[in-house]
């Protein structure tokens, strides 16, 4: 046996799992089963590559086993194993890219609290070990080489011996710290705890996760195994999809669509992505979770990554699953990969042609889609203009055309009249009071239909947003509405002259009160109305901006 010394990074860092008082304990089960699935993963793929391996393949899995009495948890796997030199330099010495600067960050992090969440972001892998247990013991053989046994307390040295008979692959066995909630340690000799945390992490693992019950017997399969986004499409059920998209998104309900894609190339991805039946509750609130899920090689990475989703189809549900991402993926670092920007930009393409798909295909999920979703949607005609057009494309709107039915902007431009140059809209609080605004009188009288637009977002967009493919949108509460004729402009000036005194006279009179007045054109069965200036704000926004203490 001999004793071996952790190079100096690999001690810093177990000294910082020995002491940590980060909160969430239970990844390590995380890091250990994904080492053991990939594993597994290379032992495959090795036997394939090379036909005189010696090795058993003919049932891979990974077992867990749990000992009350002496307070041991053992992941075992049967996969590839390593070598004593293996040991020595993957397991005593820290070579992995991202640690160095998690090292640094470390350094920097004066605080305590923030050094620990750290270990979050980055990822620890098999030293996490070391956060729940007080000593860890691993046995394993490469299928070229002789039984290795590594044991550590996680302070400054190892030993390492050379064992006869190990079984192939590893086992790493855990002598547990003793459960203390106040540390954020469960009693990992729960098998019930166990269960819990592999699902929660590792469900989707298409290995067989095997763990016998606390009272004996057989082991059983307590992963589901169905990573549904890895199976051919056409050999997935619908049932399974719902139950699968229940599983994500804790709703009952059906979802409205589902999304399958996958990518090849560079960087390798499957997505399987749901558009829910209904709006949550909380579509609206800041702190409202539960987006698209990333996982890396079937292990669950993160929730809600945002990086992955724009914040206008937050509602989107699913699971995207790279290949070619560390476990140890942080945000910070998804944020700047461009890959990441890539994938991004081909799901929300994605989702909004479905969308555009269903509009086609099936009108009554369109509605159901846009009676649900269509305000939040809205946002992204501000914060994604490289796909305003693609949003516009699938947006519909009230309008005076019809009183029930919402019309798209296609349909609108379809009735347009021959010589009419914009889409002509109004914002307001209701229907009702759009539709009773002196406004709306003179454009109803020559016919002309107008979108009828009373979500608060409206507001914003309209002010961003030039046009549909040629056609300009125009207020008509802002202005002039130019509906006139040359004969009647004519017309016009003639009246303006005849009535020069009377509105100079009254300009003057509520000075106080308006910039201007002005003989319209735009009435005809009220005597007046106040119009804002091109530049105004409209009397909704003005409110949103008094509420607000502007
Ligand atoms: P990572 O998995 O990110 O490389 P870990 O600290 O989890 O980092 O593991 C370090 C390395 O040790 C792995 O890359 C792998 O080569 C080796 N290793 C860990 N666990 C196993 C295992 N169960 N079987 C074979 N090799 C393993
Ligand atoms: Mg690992």
């Amino acid at each position: 046996m001999e004793t071996l010394e952790f190079q100096s990074e690999a001690r810093q860092l177990l000294r910082l799992m020995i002491h940590s008082v980060y909160s969430n304990k239970d990844t390590f089960l995380r890091e250990l089963v994904s080492n053991a699935s990939d594993a597994l993963d290379k032992l495959r793929l090795e036997t394939f590559r090379d036909k005189d391996l010696v090795a058993d393949t003919s049932d891979l899995h990974v077992a867990i086993e749990v000992d009350r009495g002496a307070r041991t948890l053992t992941i075992r796997d049967n996969g590839i194993g390593m070598t004593r030199e293996d040991v020595i330099g993957l397991i005593g010495t820290i070579a992995k890219s991202g640690t160095a600067e998690f090292l640094q960050k470390l350094k920097e992090s004066q605080d305590a609290a923030a050094s620990q969440d750290l270990i979050g972001q980055f990822g620890i892998g098999f030293y996490s070990s070391f956060m729940v247990a007080d000593k860890v013991t691993l046995v394993t053989r490469h299928p070229r080489a002789e039984g290795v046994r590594w044991e550590s307390t996680g302070e400054g040295t190892y030993t390492i011996e050379d064992v006869e008979d190990a079984p192939q692959g590893t086992s790493v066995t855990l002598h547990l710290k003793p459960a203390d909630p106040e540390d954020h340690l469960a009693d990992y000799t729960s098998t019930a705890k166990i269960t819990e945390i592999v699902k929660r992490y590792a469900d989707f693992i298409t290995w067989p996760i095997r763990m016998a019950k606390e009272d004996g017997g057989e082991p059983t399969t307590i992963n589901s195994r169905k990573a549904l986004w890895a199976r051919p499409a056409s050999e997935v059920t619908e049932d399974e999809y719902a139950e699968f998209y229940r599983h994500v998104s804790h709703d009952w309900n059906k979802p409205l669509e589902t999304i399958r894609m996958h990518g090849e190339g560079v960087f390798e991805y499957q997505a399987l992505l749901f558009i829910p039946s209904q709006a949550p509750l909380d579509l609206f609130l800041r702190e409202r979770k539960r987006g698209v899920q990333l996982y890396v090689k079937r292990v669950f990475i993160m929730e809600d990554c945002e990086e992955l989703m724009p914040e206008y189809l937050r509602f989107v549900k699913g699971v995207v699953d790279a290949q070619d991402l560390s476990l140890n993926v942080s945000r910070e670092l998804l944020q700047q990969d461009r890959q990441i920007q890539l994938v991004r930009r081909r799901l929300v393409k994605k989702v909004l042609s479905t969308v555009k798909g269903l509009m086609a295909d099936k009108p009554e999920s369109y509605a159901t889609f846009w009676r649900e979703f269509g305000t939040a949607v809205k946002e992204g005609l501000l914060s994604d203009p490289d796909n305003r057009d693609a949003i516009l494309d699938i947006a519909s709107f009230a309008s005076t055309a019809d009183p029930e039915q919402p019309t798209t902007l296609a349909q609108y431009v379809e009735r347009m009249k021959d010589d009419q140059q914009h889409i002509y809209y109004m914002t307001g609080d209701s229907r009702a009071t759009v539709e009773n605004s002196p406004h709306l009188e003179a454009l109803r009288a020559k016919g002309f239909e107008v979108l009828i637009l009373t979500d608060p977002i409206d507001e914003m967009w309209v002010d961003a947003v030039p046009g549909f493919k040629d056609k300009v949108f125009q207020s008509i509460a802002k202005g002039q509405v130019d509906l006139e004729t040359e004969e009647e402009k004519a017309q016009a000036g003639e009246r303006q002259k005849d009535f020069a005194d009377f509105l100079a006279w009254m300009t003057t009179t509520l000075t106080d009160k308006v910039k201007e007045v002005r003989l319209s054109s735009r009435l005809t069965t009220s005597p007046a109305c106040v119009v804002g200036d091109a530049h105004d704000l409209t009397p909704t926004l003005e409110k949103m901006y008094r509420a607000m203490g502007q």
